[in-house]
């Protein structure tokens, strides 16, 4: 299947998760300003597409990290907490302030499992997605990592990304990672791995090729949470694509059909449910 059969610019809906590895500088942890704003440039167009656009930023406990003074990634869930807290709030003063200069409107949306689990948290969350997107604001999320313990973890955004964009309904789904997609082996040390630019079935093949580390001292997720949030993403309905975020004017390059990059192919169930999903395989 080629690219072009995707007709990316034909989407009404997309959710792009940005991971912490590709919004801070790898040898300071420090966030890189230049980035960001370009990746809030690249939202803005897509939003004045007219394309309903949804951002789930990890970063919080990186950025708290920094503002905190800790020289390493904290290990224990107390200090994460902590650092999640002073992160999420400087982050979204970042991100209100570089939407606001392009005149779009961001709100923010912290999610536990628990909101996903309990009907009546997961209609409102739905409720105000839609609401968002109806006033023509962009949800920025991440996971309200301060309240969230252990057990009521998604523990990364990858996954949470995926949950999202099944949640609204989205038809496209971009992970922005610091790889070029899904090898068929480890590119980092195996220089014969060759990328696969299109997966059309999520098959055993295709799960045996995850590898869980990312190379990076700042975010969660490797390729095996890339490919849980392809299986719920694409049995939702959407189409998914993993793209290196090194540079994010990789954004607009997808919508124009033209990019490197692994794209996993919609395989809408309609028995597919996400809270089942949750429940059953992360909960
Ligand atoms: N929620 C975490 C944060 O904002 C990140 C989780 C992830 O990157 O997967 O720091």
């Amino acid at each position: 299947m080629e690219q072009k059969s995707f007709h990316f610019n034909e989407k009404k809906r997309v959710v792009v998760k940005i991971g912490s590895s590709s919004l801070n500088y790898e040898e300071t942890g420090s966030l890189n300003f230049t980035k960001l704003e370009h990746l809030v440039g690249e939202l803005c167009n897509l939003r004045n597409r007219g394309i309903d656009v949804c951002l789930v930023s990890s970063g919080a406990i990186a950025v708290g990290r920094q503002s905190l003074g800790l020289q390493q990634r904290p290990k224990d869930i107390s200090t994460k907490q902590a650092c999640a807290a002073v992160g999420q709030a400087r982050l979204m003063m970042i991100y209100q302030k570089l939407f606001a200069e392009y005149n779009q409107v961001a709100g923010q949306i912290l999610m536990t499992k628990n909101t996903m689990i309990n009907p009546v948290s997961r209609e409102n969350a739905r409720n105000t997605f839609e609401e968002l997107f109806r006033l023509g604001a962009i949800p920025i999320v991440n996971e309200n990592d301060t309240v969230s313990t252990y057990e009521m973890q998604f523990g990364d955004n990858d996954t949470l990304s995926a949950i999202v964009a099944s949640l609204v309904g989205a038809d496209l789904l971009i992970l922005l990672s610091d790889i070029d997609g899904l090898f068929t082996d480890d590119p980092r040390r195996n220089p014969e791995a060759k990328l696969i630019e299109v997966v059309e079935k999520m098959d055993a093949e295709i799960y045996g090729m995850a590898k869980t580390s990312t190379g990076s001292d700042v975010g969660t997720g490797g390729m095996a949470t890339k490919l849980t949030a392809a299986k719920i993403a694409t049995l939702s309905g959407a189409d998914m694509i993993i793209a290196n975020g090194k540079d994010v004017c990789i954004l607009h390059h997808i919508f124009d059909d033209s990019f490197t990059g692994t794209i996993f192919a919609s395989d809408k169930k309609d028995t597919f449910r996400i809270e089942d999903f949750i429940l059953e395989t992360i909960g």
